[in-house]
């Protein structure tokens, strides 16, 4: 018989990840307005810090409960908190810090409308798929806190074409329903999240099934970016692409 660890107070990923040593990252800088905090834990993931003209900067993403983004931040120069966070979805290597990020900085937090629910906890992964299966995964997943993080309130839901400090927002659900992804004009560059992820040169969805919330739209949204015609493409995991990045996206498409 299965237990219901939420209910029993143990949050599974969450705690386990408090439990693991912190990890500072490292910074580089991946084009001209964005740099990478590149936080090597678990399954590495990249929090974006992108300049802002007018003065400041943004956070895409948050990493894992147990990066020091703050640190990163600091040792990269950034000594003044963000102007905001944005978060392309609710998994919880996207989402572990942003609570307390919150709580420390009072940032304004964004994310699409549809993803909301998902990041504020008042909806559970489970209740966006039908198929038996994947409801049982990610059902289960939720009972455990497997995949999101702490959850945070989104204080300004935005949808496709808005601006945000800049960026573009453009929808690409599949991996979760109200997934994003920002498009950084001037650099000619987008910040995708996990529409894919790019390991040894390799585009590439995630092995395991369950984790996309429907794959075939997450293949419509990987078509929607290499429509888009920017050649810069930045997952959370694996290497940045910085050239050809259409091509790539074609050839993973054509295989
Ligand atoms: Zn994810």
């Amino acid at each position: 018989m299965v237990k219901d660890l939420k209910d029993m107070g143990i949050n599974v990923l969450g705690e386990t990840f408090k439990r693991l040593p912190g990890t500072d990252g490292s910074f580089t800088r991946v084009t001209e307005h964005i740099g990478q905090l590149h936080f090597n834990t678990f399954i590495p993931v990249a929090v974006w810090v992108v300049d802002i003209d007018g003065g400041g900067y943004v956070l895409i993403d948050s990493g894992y409960f147990n990066c020091n983004v703050e640190v990163g931040l600091k040792n990269a120069g950034y000594e003044e908190p963000p102007n905001a966070l944005v978060i392309t979805h609710c998994h919880l290597d996207h989402t572990g810090t942003a609570a307390r990020l919150v709580r420390q900085w009072d940032l304004p937090v964004i994310a699409s409308a549809e993803e909301a629910p998902f990041i504020d906890g008042s909806m559970s992964l489970s209740e966006a798929v039908s198929s038996g299966a994947q409801k049982a995964f990610l059902g289960l997943s939720s009972r455990w806190n497997m995949m999101t993080g702490e959850p945070v309130s989104v204080s300004q839901p935005v949808s496709e074409g808005d601006l945000v400090e800049g960026l573009r927002i453009i929808d690409v659900p599949g991996h979760t329903p109200g997934h994003i992804a920002l498009v950084h004009e001037g650099d000619g560059a987008v910040i995708v999240g996990d529409t894919f992820g790019n390991f040894l040169n390799r585009i590439g969805r995630w092995p395991f099934p369950g984790i996309d919330t429907d794959r075939d739209e997450g293949l419509r949204s990987i078509e929607k970016l290499a429509d888009l015609g920017y050649e810069k493409l930045l997952p959370s995991h694996g290497e940045p692409i910085l050239k050809d990045g259409i091509g790539r996206l074609r050839m993973f498409l054509d295989e």
